[in-house]
């Protein structure tokens, strides 16, 4: 029998080498997050990481707003595409959907982004962008950012 929940999470809570050189947080993985997902049995759907799509493994740290051009937000629709049709055709079977980001960041936070202004309320590039195609799509999503207010069932 099916489970029916499914985590879509930020490439990076899998991934740590796709992070900017130096704030690597883990070897792997996020592993108490994903043992946490597999404990209560989510299935676990990988967001793309833009920044290395974009600008490759060795790029520097930057602001939302250095970031916020439109080759970029077009990046971010583009390979969230997918990941949409796969929540449709899930919508479809009334699966149970939580989103996890990465606080703070520029491009994948949900809550938090970094400005040059320093750390605001407010999502990231590729979070901005996917909020807005889940609701022109009417799919329900429950958000967390990583490492704060994780408390899912
Ligand atoms: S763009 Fe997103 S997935 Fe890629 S390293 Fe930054 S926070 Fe992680």
């Amino acid at each position: 029998m099916k489970g029916k929940k499914i985590a879509i999470v930020a490439h990076c809570i899998l991934n740590q080498n796709s992070v900017v050189n130096g704030l690597e947080r883990a070897e792997g993985a996020f592993n108490e997050i994903i043992e946490l997902l597999l404990k209560k049995n989510y299935a676990i759907i990988q967001l793309p990481c833009p920044e290395m799509l974009f600008l490759g493994i060795d790029r520097k740290g930057r602001t939302k707003e250095e970031y916020d051009t439109d080759e970029y937000r077009k990046l971010c629709r583009e390979v969230l595409k997918s990941i949409i049709k796969y929540l449709k055709e899930y919508s479809k079977e009334e699966f149970k959907f939580i989103l996890i980001g990465i606080e703070g960041s520029p491009t994948c936070g949900i809550f938090k982004t970094v400005t040059k202004e320093g750390l605001i309320d407010g999502s990231g590039i590729l979070m901005e962008e996917f909020l807005k195609m889940l609701e022109d799509n009417k799919i329900h999503i429950k958000k967390f950012d990583f490492p704060v207010n994780i408390f899912f069932t």
